[in-house]
């Protein structure tokens, strides 16, 4: 059953009593990869299950937010059934030991690697991740670290798994707030400036890293979720990947290069990601890319360098609501800093004949967001091993925002993994 409450049937009412006024086994908020996975796999369960989803089939739209200091794109955030993955390009690789770790070494994931890597498998082939060809990181003349990436150009478009009768779904339908009732989680929203309830054994939030967050702080503005755990540390701990183009190197080693630059082709680009590499201590794995380019009118190829960074959690760092806008802060700190100017320096000495005549430098104000949203519902603090808000009976949350640290490879695969891992836990 689909409703489309932009479609204002006047039947809305007599469906919605005899379809939705129902207790469901589970209601999904969001219909992004982590929804689509968790539907997958729940779906042969045969249990009750309602999708509530902001957006609609076929069209997708942003939402605008605000953002002190640095500046995320109102375009990182798209509203549409299959969520962010109808626009993205999807570039994966894989998340390595060390980046789930703190910086006295700990892994502080609700899984270990090995874990993750197990899940990571099982859903890789279904899903067009190619594990297999990632082959394995590796320590280069004891340097630098390398990963392999892969960049598929095709959207991968999760809206496709939508397409079952077997669920009910309710599009054109913004999640206002949730709550812990008893023994059943309840999602508001509002129709024709009425608000309306659905309700359900248990409640999942896939809305995004920063929506998730959001719908979580505007539940306690309406005093909802009031036994939620560590409330102060919602919305905090919020990362990104901030990239740019350091520019040029002149002077490059080009055979050296070749080894690990940017390969386009048809419907594939492959890449290798060099950070820098430290035996004794965890460092931020921030990593940068050889990319061959031709400029208009430049009848010489130049090596350009591009750089993604790794961003440490820190509670200064956070989404939050201050009267009815939407906030992001987030602050690029020392340690983030430091490590991209050495990261850079050490490239250039490296891949340069000519390091000292080498103008590049790392300028954070160059850098822009990378349409990663972590954080904000961090485990430990906010849930469990099993992806369970603390405190309440019924509620988890499947989304980039529970991650604890960022890395720096890109994040879905793992916020795919995480879904079928929790679909298995909610299975039993
Ligand atoms: C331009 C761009 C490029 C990217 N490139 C890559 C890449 O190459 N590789 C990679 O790994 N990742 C990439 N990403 C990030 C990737 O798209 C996200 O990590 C991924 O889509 C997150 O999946 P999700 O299911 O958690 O959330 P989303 O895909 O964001 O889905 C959230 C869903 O929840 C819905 N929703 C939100 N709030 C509510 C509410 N209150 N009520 C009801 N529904 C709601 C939304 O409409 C949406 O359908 C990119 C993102 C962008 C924007």
């Amino acid at each position: 059953m689909l409703i489309d409450l932009k479609e204002n049937k006047s039947n809305f009412f007599l469906n919605f009593k005899k379809n939705f006024d129902q207790l469901y086994d589970y209601i999904i908020i969001g219909s992004g990869p982590a929804a689509s996975i968790l539907i997958n796999k729940l779906i042969k369960t045969k249990k009750k299950i309602l999708v509530l989803e902001k957006g609609s089939f076929g069209e997708t739209f942003y939402d605008n937010l605000e953002s002190d200091n640095f500046k995320i794109k109102s375009s990182s955030r798209v509203f549409g059934v299959g969520g962010t993955s109808n626009t993205w390009s999807q570039v994966y690789s894989l998340f390595s030991k060390t980046e789930m770790h703190n910086f006295k070494n700990k892994n502080i994931w609700p899984l270990s690697h090995k874990e993750l890597i197990y899940w990571i498998k099982k859903i890789g082939p279904k899903y067009k991740f190619n594990i297999k060809n990632l082959g394995s990181e590796y320590i280069y003349k004891k340097k630098f670290y390398l990963r392999k990436f892969i960049e598929i150009k095709k959207p991968l478009k999760f809206s496709k798994y939508f397409k079952t009768k077997k669920i009910d779904m309710i599009v054109n339908c913004e999640v206002k707030t949730i709550d812990n009732f008893k023994k059943y989680g309840v999602a508001y929203f509002k129709f024709r400036n009425k608000v309306h309830f659905v309700k359900s054994k248990k409640l999942i939030i896939c809305s995004g890293g920063i929506e998730s967050s959001l719908l979580v702080l505007r539940s306690f503005k309406n005093a909802k979720l009031r036994n939620l755990k560590n409330k102060q540390a919602v919305g905090r701990y919020f990362m990104d990947h901030p990239k740019c183009y350091v520019g040029e190197i002149k002077y490059p080693k080009k055979d050296l290069i070749k080894k690990f630059k940017l390969v386009y082709k048809k419907n594939i680009n492959t890449y290798t990601g060099l950070s820098l590499y430290d035996k004794k201590k965890r460092i931020l794995n921030t990593y940068v890319r050889f990319e061959e380019k031709k400029f208009f009118l430049n009848f010489r190829k130049k090596i350009m360098l591009r750089i993604f960074l790794e961003m440490e959690p820190r509670f200064r760092n956070r989404i939050y609501l201050k009267k009815s806008s939407k906030k992001v802060d987030l602050l690029l700190s020392k340690k983030e800093n430091q490590i991209s100017k050495k990261l850079i320096k050490e490239i250039i000495n490296f891949f340069s004949y000519n390091p000292k005549l080498e103008k590049l430098d790392f300028n954070k104000d160059k850098l822009i967001g990378a349409s990663h949203h972590m954080g904000g519902l961090s485990y430990p603090k906010i849930l469990d091993k099993n992806l369970k808000l603390r405190g309440l009976n019924n509620i988890f949350c499947c989304s980039s925002a529970v991650f604890p640290t960022s890395g720096s490879t890109n994040p879905t695969l793992i916020i795919c993994a995480l879904s079928e891992r929790l679909s298995e836990f909610l299975k039993k």
